[in-house]
């Protein structure tokens, strides 16, 4: 008779446990993402020093990063130890207007391309 009841028992352990479980781990998925949307993002925005007139223009590149203490750093600075994002990438690979001169401007040489905080 024990062996019955504790057999019961353990069933409905089984079928009522399942449900928690499932719940403890949406929990913790709900948790995770919400903490990785908490990490606060500082917005810059990528200006190149203009071989043309020698002043910074904005090449309409923004970058969202964790640092907040970078403004005014050189990009050449900062990615020397990380992998370039593909958006930099792209900003390097083209050339654009001077609004002073009109002629064109390279932006490859990250040395000469900076963090402006938004
Ligand atoms: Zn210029």
């Amino acid at each position: 008779m024990t062996y019955i009841k504790d057999k019961i028992k353990y069933v409905l352990n089984q079928y009522a446990l399942r449900p928690i479980c499932v719940a403890i781990g949406s929990v913790r998925l709900q948790k995770r993402s919400f903490k990785a949307s908490l990490v606060p993002m500082t917005l810059y925005e990528i200006y190149v020093m203009c071989s043309e007139c020698d002043n910074l223009h904005s090449v309409q590149t923004k970058i969202e990063l964790e640092e907040t203490d970078i403004n005014k750093t050189a990009l050449g600075e900062y990615y020397t130890v990380r992998e370039i994002p593909s958006s930099i990438k792209f900003m390097q690979s083209n050339k654009y207007r001077c609004p002073h001169t009109k002629g064109l401007y390279a932006a490859d040489d990250l040395s000469r391309a900076y963090f402006i905080v938004k």
